[in-house]
């Protein structure tokens, strides 16, 4: 389609970073281009528009820029799942696995209310990781997680089968890549 096309091709391959063997797809050269930013937003709005979505939660940092616009167009509030030490009042805490070690991600604790409909929402699935830690910070909530979204799936990673699996909730990309 003519439209995901248009977002791949605004997507920079900068092999070998951050570290030898690894292709980064590069979301801000799809960000400094202002008709395929736009665009993300849009068909993610058209994907979640009649889905009465209360709440976006986003992970740090790359989430935000995609997670923010989006919760407004769909006129939900916004939550942020941000980096240890950050948020100034009570928090609850999700870790989750890296290639190397572990990483912690945090939400207000009253980020969520009882029975809300949740999106979330990042900028890139790969092994899930991320995504799989944002879940288990809206299952401290009695809330319903309607999808996980994303600008782009490395779907050879299995992040979908994975949160599929381990959660069974669905997944929703733009972009795709091996
Ligand atoms: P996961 O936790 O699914 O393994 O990795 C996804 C997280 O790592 C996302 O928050 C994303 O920002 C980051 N990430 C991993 N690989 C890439 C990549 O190739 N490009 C970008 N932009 N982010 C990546």
């Amino acid at each position: 389609e003519a439209k995901v096309v248009k977002l791949k091709n605004s997507i920079k391959n900068i092999p070998d970073f951050p570290k030898p063997g690894i292709l980064f797809r590069d979301v801000s050269s799809l960000c400094q281009d202002k008709d395929a930013f736009a665009l993300s937003i849009d068909m993610l709005y058209e994907a979640f528009k009649d889905e009465k979505i209360d709440m976006v939660v986003a992970a740090e940092a790359r989430g935000f820029v995609f997670g923010a616009p989006l919760a407004q167009r769909l006129h939900a509030g916004f939550a942020m799942a941000r980096k240890p030490g950050k948020l100034p009042r009570s928090t609850l805490e999700e870790s989750y696995d890296l290639e190397y070690g572990t990483s912690t991600l945090q939400i207000t604790e009253d980020a969520l209310q009882s029975g809300q409909r949740v999106l979330i929402v990042d900028d890139l699935l790969a092994t899930g990781g991320t995504a799989e830690a944002m879940i288990r910070l809206c299952k401290h909530f009695d809330v319903e997680i309607v999808c996980t979204a994303f600008v782009i799936e490395l779907f050879d990673l299995g992040g979908a089968v994975k949160i599929k699996n381990d959660y069974n909730i669905e997944t929703f990309s733009l972009v795709e890549f091996p």
